[in-house]
């Protein structure tokens, strides 16, 4: 694992990269002038706080922005980092504490406003500390055209030259050509950075989801379908890789199983027959993919729950690399998401995470019961916008039927706040049914006027509503209460009657199916 990966988790708590972001860190760790477009909350700041830490010295980061200055500043400080800014409104203990970090070499990122670039202190200063490496954020302000632009960001030139040509890392989400041209021009004096524009849609994979019913059935029939193909097939356990390469390979397909109880000879094994054979699928953990760089492999499946929409897109990322339509299927059940649960809570990471991790896990159940085109959501989540149709998802290739939630959302809301937001999924469902269960008598809670109010719907079909409602950020659970469910303030307005609310009614009716076939 490079230093900047291990950083990402250890400092940031991120599991994974976002797209792009591992491309740019590598490149300033190489040494090379960057130019990154991104769009606005795709995580550019990262690529330069990455690298200021693997390396010696201090960053210096110009920003426009003086409160997303200071919001950085305390972000980085919250997670054991030396930052520091000075802007015009940094009172003097801020600047006196920013110097004396700088001073004894301690501090590792300086922000400064570009107004500050002017004053002839802040040449000395710098020709002083010699920075290590200069991030220049919204970088487009340095464009004359642009409607941002900042006469001080003319001066960053000037700084460069005067710091000996300092390795330079531009930042941007404005992707206009001129912008661009300009950028080159001004800060990089003409000459060419490694340039990375790149949106984050990937127009020839295929985006689907299925729920999981039964997953080896599932995986064979996706696999037959793309039978003499190369493919990967996610799993979330050890086990699960071994039984499904066995199963694939019964059904006539050259299949391996591949995961990190291996040893090392069997893995390099399986990582060069994949890369060297064609039609070979791979039974995977998440071990698998770092390493493989194959151009034309045609499809990737999740048997299970990925742990994120970042690890989702850069798992379907390895497929179609070669630009040839790929496909991708990602199966999820109610176990997956319970075990993830389970995970986050039981793991040893401070509060805040936790509750970013489940916020990361709604997110990507959203995306597994979105209602309209899958490309949109997935891109909506990077920030990048998109004006679906694709034609090249499950969800636009076959639009899921909507029905009028809002009744039954409310019910279930009723439930969470009348039993005081402290219950899981479990006991609201049998509050709804009107359930008499001893832990129901119990509580009372057989004297609620929400006491059975949803007798006319079977107990998996709540349960696949409190999903969509879970996915819909509506309703959150509590990991410091065993998954009681809370409210989240967007399911005021429903609650309120004044705002309506559609559901996805195919999940409902499979789960009530499913439950009906149960012996
Ligand atoms: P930008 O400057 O491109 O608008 P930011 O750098 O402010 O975006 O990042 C946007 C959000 O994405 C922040 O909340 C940040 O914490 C989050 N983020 C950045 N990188 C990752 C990652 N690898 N995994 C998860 N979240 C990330
Ligand atoms: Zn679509």
């Amino acid at each position: 694992m490079t230093e900047a990966r291990r950083l990402l988790g250890s400092v940031f708590g991120f599991p994974d990269f976002r797209p792009g972001q591992e491309e740019i860190v590598t490149a300033v760790e190489a040494g090379r002038n960057v130019l990154a477009i991104m769009p606005t909350g795709g995580g550019k700041s990262l690529c330069y706080q990455l690298p200021a830490l693997t390396r010696a010295g201090v960053t210096l980061v110009v920003s426009p922005l003086i409160a997303l200055m200071r919001d950085q500043v305390r972000a980085l400080r919250a997670a054991g980092v030396a930052a520091g800014a000075l802007t015009s409104q940094s009172t003097p203990e801020e600047t006196e504490e920013t110097f004396a970090a700088l001073d004894d070499g301690r501090l590792k990122l300086l922000y400064m406003a570009p107004e500050r670039l002017a004053a002839g202190a802040t040449a000395q200063l710098l020709r002083r500390i010699r920075p290590a490496l200069l991030a220049v954020d919204e970088a487009h302000c340095v464009s004359q055209w642009g409607h941002d632009f900042r006469p001080d960001y003319l001066r960053i030139g000037e700084l460069r030259r005067a710091l000996g040509g300092i390795q330079t890392v531009a930042l941007t989400a404005t992707a206009d050509e001129e912008t661009r041209a300009e950028i080159v021009r001004r800060l990089f004096d003409d000459q060419a950075p490694a340039s990375f524009l790149r949106g984050f849609d990937r127009p020839n994979l295929t985006l689907g989801f299925a729920p999981k019913d039964e997953p080896r059935r599932q995986i064979l029939a996706f696999a037959d379908a793309r039978r003499g193909q190369s493919g990967i097939v996610y799993c979330a356990s050890r086990a699960r890789t071994e039984t499904l390469a066995t199963a694939l390979g019964q059904a006539g397909h050259t299949a391996l199983a591949y995961h990190a109880g291996l040893d090392p000879d069997s893995r390099r094994h399986a990582e060069t027959r994949f890369q060297r054979e064609d039609g070979l699928v791979v039974c995977a953990t998440i071990a698998f993919g770092m390493g493989v760089d194959k151009p034309d492999i045609r499809y990737v499946a999740h048997a299970d729950l990925p742990k994120s929409i970042e690890s989702y897109y850069q798992e379907i990322g390895r497929a179609g690399r070669d630009g040839a339509p790929a496909d991708t299927l990602t199966l999820y059940g109610p176990d997956d998401i319970r075990l993830r649960r389970t995970q986050i809570d039981e793991s040893a990471a401070p509060m805040e995470r936790k509750q970013a991790d489940h916020a990361r896990l709604n997110a990507l159940l959203g995306l597994a019961e979105a209602h309209r085109c899958r490309r949109k959501t997935l891109l909506a989540y990077f920030g990048e916008s998109y004006e679906p149709p694709c034609n090249n998802c499950d969800l636009c290739r076959q639009p899921p039927k909507l029905f009028d939630g809002t009744e039954a959302a409310r019910k279930a809301f009723s439930a969470i706040l009348r039993t005081g937001e402290s219950f899981g999924v479990g006991h609201l469902v049998d509050i709804l049914r009107g359930e008499a269960t001893d832990k129901v008598k119990l509580r009372g809670h057989d004297r609620l006027p929400t006491f059975g109010v949803g007798r006319d719907r079977s107990k998996s079909e709540w349960q696949a509503i409190f999903r969509q409602l879970m996915g819909l950020d509506l309703v959150r659970p509590d990991p410091e209460r065993h998954g009681a469910l809370r409210l989240t303030e967007a399911a005021r307005p429903v609650l309120r009657g004044e705002a309506s609310l559609e559901l996805r009614a195919d999940s409902i009716a499979r789960a009530a199916k499913a439950a009906r076939s149960e012996p």
